[in-house]
């Protein structure tokens, strides 16, 4: 079996399948493994239930959605039993279940359960060189692409740029609906450096007690059930990737995910970020929004085999984690969460 990416559903399906006797050569791009998990808060969850899963991402593939509801809670024992430590055994969020791993400390035990892994060795057009040998394409969807094409920031790992999605077309795969779709965060607009080790803490993550307007200076409404506020950052895309969040002063106490607003408004101007003083007294922040992963991908069955134009599965071809679309369109959910499952799905499969 030949696993393209090292992230969390490379890791997870080369581990899985070393564990039932398949011996996997894992290929990793980068100069790490890792992907975007290791950059990750490190939260692994699912909706409650499968209706809210639904209500969440109503325009997505609910077989795949049903997947992740079902398997992942076995999933999550899985990762413990590896020896991934849990840092949290909760979420902190009423809607969602799951646990949060160390990212740096999960990496560490994928890989070493995952055995050999080549970095700095790209899947490439050569890759079904050995056609007779499973291929999964786990290569993190098409983050860099995404935001290229529409003018955005990028908030992933440096390498995933739609090499599986290309591969598997070339082959006669079927992309999902939603390929503009992505979730992301606000961040501070340049001037403003930031990161790898920025991506969390300097997230700018409180449209909901802000105004947020965009360049023509045209309101922008803060959905009330958009918790997660990516329905925003994927508005303030469509308007060209730039909006302007504006605070009342006396707000700045109010905590946010990451810290007080006063915390996270400091952020953005240490990282040479624009915030402006208005005239009536409020604070403007210029943000950018980035793109983190790629919601719209691959179609896949419930065995995660790549579907042809036809509907039926490409000999040999699977997909995992962000290389697939469909399991959170029109909405946001687990990234990681669908590299575990999907991932230790493509395994079994494998070795079956
Ligand atoms: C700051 C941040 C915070 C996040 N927090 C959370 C969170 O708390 N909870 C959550 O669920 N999700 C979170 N995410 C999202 C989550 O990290 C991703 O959804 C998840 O890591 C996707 O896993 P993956 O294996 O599909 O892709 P990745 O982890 O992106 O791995 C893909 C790998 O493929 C490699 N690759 C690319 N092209 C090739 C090629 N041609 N050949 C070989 N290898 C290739 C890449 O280098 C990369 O290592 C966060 C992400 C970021 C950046």
């Amino acid at each position: 079996m030949i696993v393209a990416g090292a992230g969390m559903a490379g890791l997870c399906a080369a581990a899985r399948a070393r564990e039932l006797g398949v011996t996997p050569i894992v290929l990793e791009k980068g100069n790490r493994p890792g992907g975007s998990m290791v950059l990750s808060s490190g939260v692994v969850w699912r909706y409650r239930c499968f209706e809210a899963f639904r209500r969440e991402c109503p325009t997505g593939d609910p077989r795949l959605q049903k997947l992740i509801v079902e398997q992942l809670d076995d999933g999550l024992d899985w990762l413990e039993s590896l020896g991934a430590p849990v840092v949290a055994a909760e979420t902190k969020n009423p809607r969602t279940v799951g646990r949060r791993f160390d990212p740096r400390r999960l990496t560490e035990v994928l890989v070493r359960a995952a055995g050999d892994i080549q970095t700095g060795h790209a899947l490439g057009s050569d890759a079904r060189a050995r056609p007779a040998e499973p291929l999964l394409l786990a290569t993190g969807g098409f983050p860099l692409r995404l935001a290229r094409e529409l003018g955005l920031a990028v908030r992933s790992n440096l390498w995933s740029d739609g090499d599986g999605l290309d591969l598997a077309l070339a082959l006669g795969a079927v992309t999902t609906p939603g390929m503009n779709e992505f979730y992301g965060r606000a961040m501070p607009a340049p001037p403003a450096r930031w990161g790898e080790g920025e991506f969390v803490d300097h997230a700018q993550l409180y449209g909901h007690l802000a105004r947020v307007f965009d360049e023509s200076d045209e309101e922008i409404v803060v959905e009330a059930d958009d918790w997660s506020e990516n329905g925003l950052v994927q508005e303030i895309a469509r308007r060209g990737g730039r909006a302007w969040f504006v605070v009342d002063p006396n707000e700045l106490d109010r905590d946010t995910p990451y810290g007080t607003l006063a915390e996270v408004i400091d952020r953005a101007r240490s990282a040479g970020g624009t915030v402006e003083e208005r005239a009536d007294g409020s604070l403007a922040v210029h943000i950018v929004a980035a793109v983190t992963h790629t919601i719209g991908g691959l179609v896949i069955d419930e065995q995660a085999r790549v579907l042809s134009q036809a509907g039926a599965p490409i000999e040999g071809l699977y997909a995992a984690g962000v290389d697939v679309g469909g399991w959170s369109t029109g909405g946001y959910a687990s990234g990681l969460a669908a590299a575990l499952v999907f991932g230790r799905i493509a395994a079994e499969q494998v070795a079956s």
